[in-house]
């Protein structure tokens, strides 16, 4: 068996207490496993590159709820947007606008998050303070996407008090858009990986991202 069928159930446990959402973040593993993990009643799933996940779909139940998690391509978009549940990572206005503009080709209505940069690492994507303001106020001109929420990752570091600072201050960030806007839609805080879901969690995250504690490690991408 390739998945970690005993994670994935302590995992499903867990954040059911927290009422927070399992992504399986499938990037780089083969169709059989997603299987695999669908037969055990997961439905969310999480790919971070467009080609894969336009090879994977297909073969796939229908009813799974793809999210895109991976830094997107602006002329790879309208590959998506025609089946995709959720586009998180969305860092910049201009791909907002992008993804806007081919939903409103197809008539359709796009879920997003914004990806807020709160890691020390510059590699990082995700948007600024100022930036976000800036796309949660053009949000009335985008009338084929719901902004569902924010999105971030935490440095890849062993210091938990520094993870925890940078997730407390994404919690910060979504409270107060969330305030701000009287938006039902704005309700998802996505953090949190398989290294530090339970320190996400803490502060607030109702999705976290989880793949190698599932699926196990990665090969590496060259
Ligand atoms: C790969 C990836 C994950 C999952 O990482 P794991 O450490 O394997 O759990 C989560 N979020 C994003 C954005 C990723 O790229």
């Amino acid at each position: 068996m390739a998945v970690h069928v005993e994670n994935y159930q302590k995992l499903t446990n867990e954040l059911a207490q927290k009422g927070a959402t399992l992504v399986a973040v499938s990037k780089t593993k083969p169709v059989e496993d997603i299987r695999e993990l669908y037969a055990l009643g997961q439905r969310d799933f999480g790919e971070n590159y467009v080609q894969e996940l336009i090879e994977k779909q297909p073969q796939l139940p229908n009813d799974i709820r793809w999210h895109f998690i991976g830094h997107l391509q602006r002329n790879k978009v309208k590959y998506i947007v025609p089946f995709c549940y959720l586009i998180q990572g969305v860092d910049s206005l201009s791909l907002l606008k992008e993804i806007n503009k081919q939903a409103q080709k197809i008539g359709k209505r796009v879920n997003c998050l914004l990806q807020v940069h709160i890691a020390q690492e510059e590699t990082k994507f995700g948007m600024d303070e100022a930036e976000l303001q800036e796309a949660l106020a053009s949000r009335e001109a985008l009338t084929n996407i719901t902004i569902a929420g924010l999105m971030g990752m935490a440095s890849f570091t062993e210091k938990t008090k520094l993870i925890a600072d940078e997730f407390d201050y994404l919690q910060q960030l979504y409270l107060r858009a969330r305030a701000q806007s009287a938006d039902l839609g704005f309700q998802v805080l996505s953090m949190g990986m398989s290294g530090d879901y339970r320190i996400a969690l803490e502060h607030g995250s109702n999705l976290v991202r989880v793949g190698s504690l599932l699926f196990g490690p990665r090969e590496k991408r060259s």
